[in-house]
């Protein structure tokens, strides 16, 4: 029987006899947990703000055998505007699902937690549009779990691209490829799609700026990400249409 305190994220929760929550949270140094917050469906608990999906806090948590229960919270932020606005609601669900998707227990995270807490603070807070910010998302996501895609050279023949080229891109080698390699199941890039992936990346992700929405390739990346994942993303199909 141990307490430890979590700063972590609510990414789900599910509820749990009459007055429970089962959460699954995401810390950055101890990656998925999953805790009972006992009680926090009762009228007035101090915990139930922070039982709720997106509430970020630190969790006082007691461990008993494999199970954890939360103690108490300390509430850091609830991106409560998000539930007023039902688009970036369904597209913040769908972040917290592939996030859920990539993180297993006892294995920390730390970028790809900065990089959820930062995409959800701009979906929350500003008007950026949002499908350049989850296509941003989902390319950084890739760099920090270790399968970047690559867009210098092709990913065929090795020969670099220019920045004014016409490239395709193929899912399952991760990178662009040139005019004399590609297929015809690989996916058209324009070249202003192509430098927009590149300057992504060397920007890293607090460096984003407002991009015209045809320009970032949002299915593609979609695409990409979710094909590295062994289960569909839990509320992908809620995604406002493209
Ligand atoms: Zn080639």
């Amino acid at each position: 029987m141990r307490q430890t305190e979590r700063t972590a994220i609510v990414l789900r929760y599910a509820n749990y006899r009459d007055n429970d929550r089962m959460l699954t949270l995401f810390s950055p140094t101890q990656g998925r947990i999953e805790a009972l917050s006992r009680g926090c469906r009762k009228p007035r608990s101090p915990i139930l703000n922070a039982s709720e999906m997106f509430a970020l806090g630190d969790f006082e948590l007691y461990q008993k055998g494999a199970h954890l229960t939360i103690v108490s919270a300390n509430l850091i932020e609830t991106f409560y505007p998000l539930r007023q606005d039902f688009d970036r609601l369904a597209v913040g669900t769908y972040l917290l699902g592939v996030t859920e998707g990539f993180i297993q227990p006892g294995s920390p995270a730390q970028e790809l937690f900065m990089l959820l807490l930062h995409t959800l603070s701009r979906l929350t807070f500003t008007d950026q549009p949002w499908r350049p910010l989850v296509a941003g998302f989902l390319l950084h996501l890739s760099d920090c779990e270790g399968f970047r895609p690559r867009l210098k050279h092709c990913v065929h023949c090795g020969k670099p691209l220019t920045e004014t080229e016409s490239t395709w891109f193929d899912h399952q080698e991760g990178g662009l490829v040139c005019r004399d390699c590609h297929l015809q199941s690989h996916t058209p890039v324009s070249a202003a799609q192509a430098h927009w992936m590149r300057s992504m990346l060397s920007a890293g992700s607090a460096a984003w700026v407002d991009t015209p929405d045809c320009t970032a390739p949002f299915s593609l990346l979609r695409k990409y990400v979710e094909s590295r994942l062994d289960r569909p993303v839990r509320a992908a199909d809620m995604l406002p249409e493209v």
